[in-house]
């Protein structure tokens, strides 16, 4: 059984070691379409529960052997809040992690949990999904466990927001015709623009998932992102930006594109020309166009 895996490479955050929760099989709440993971029955708990002691001792070792890892991401095969001792194993990586920074990524069934809500606040930073703003869609989509209200996990991730200091990302993936409908971004628009988390990460199918579901194009996902309020952080994190050629852009359109949406450098690289790049450079010379930086992500967006 593999605790520890990785370390992984991220422009973000650098170099990360992935603690998994639940190596020995599949223990999730959900059983989305897109999984990468074999479907598997939906659960409310873990029946096969590691310690805290077998957790901590994987960790001390995974941190002997990578000295320089910037930050540890508990995660799980499945819903990692469903580990029962989470808030001890928390306590007990931050009296051993130094400066080591700990993520943890949720599907955020849990979040109206207030024990999971304590054990939550005691990350730097939390990343949580949220693909749905509706039932049906939740059902439909994640294929939420019995007793799942999305409307409980919108509530909760408003308590959680009011009590958290640190960067709480929000994760939602663009499955085709499943939650790409205006109606359903409304929904989390308008959800969002009230949560107002630090960020919002929009990407979509990367990996062979366990149903034949289907990911929306990079350009789907820009039209996407453009439905979403220009006050809100959205980032397309999506590999499919490497599938794309470059358009050529007017000045005018430029400065039009990243008024509606605030994009990256390495959106701008898959979108923009050689020439419309250098166009862009010039923009943000004459300071028609500035950066802004959210939770370690710049954005570009007009001055
Ligand atoms: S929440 Fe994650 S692990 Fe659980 S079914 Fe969905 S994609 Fe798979």
């Amino acid at each position: 059984m593999n605790i520890i895996f990785g370390p992984v490479y991220s422009r973000r955050f650098g170099k990360s070691l992935g603690v998994d929760l639940s190596p020995g099989k599949k223990q999730c709440n959900f059983d989305c379409l897109y999984c990468e993971l074999d479907p598997a029955k939906t659960m409310g708990k873990q029946d096969e529960v590691l310690s805290v002691k077998e957790i901590i001792d994987a960790i001390k070792k995974g941190l002997q052997e990578h000295k320089d890892i910037d930050v540890l991401t508990i995660t799980a095969n499945g819903e990692p809040t469903l580990y029962p001792y989470l808030n001890e194993l928390i306590d007990e990586i931050n009296k051993i992690k130094g400066n080591t920074k700990t993520l943890i990524l949720s599907n955020a069934a849990t979040i109206d949990e207030s024990k999971v809500q304590e054990a939550l606040l005691k990350f730097d930073e939390v990343k949580l999904s949220l693909d749905c703003a509706t039932q049906g869609c939740l059902k439909k989509l994640d294929r939420s466990h019995k007793g799942i209200d999305v409307e409980n996990i919108k509530k909760g991730m408003l308590a959680f927001k009011k009590r958290y200091s640190g960067a709480l990302v929000i994760e939602i993936l663009i499955v085709k015709t499943l939650n790409d409908k205006p109606s359903e971004i409304e929904a989390l628009n308008s959800y969002l623009l009230e949560l107002q988390p630090t960020r919002v990460d929009i990407g979509t199918i990367d990996r062979p998932p366990a149903f034949d579901v289907k990911p929306v194009s990079y350009e789907e996902l820009l039209r996407i992102s453009h439905l979403f309020d220009s006050s809100l952080p959205v980032y397309i994190a999506s590999r499919k930006k490497a599938d794309i050629s470059a358009s050529g852009y007017s000045e005018e359109q430029i400065l039009d594109t990243l008024r509606k949406r605030p994009l990256t450098l390495e959106d701008i690289e898959a979108l923009f020309d050689k020439k419309s790049q250098q166009r862009f450079k010039n923009l943000l010379k004459e300071e028609k166009i500035k950066s802004v930086e959210t939770n370690g992500v710049k954005f570009y967006k007009k001055a």
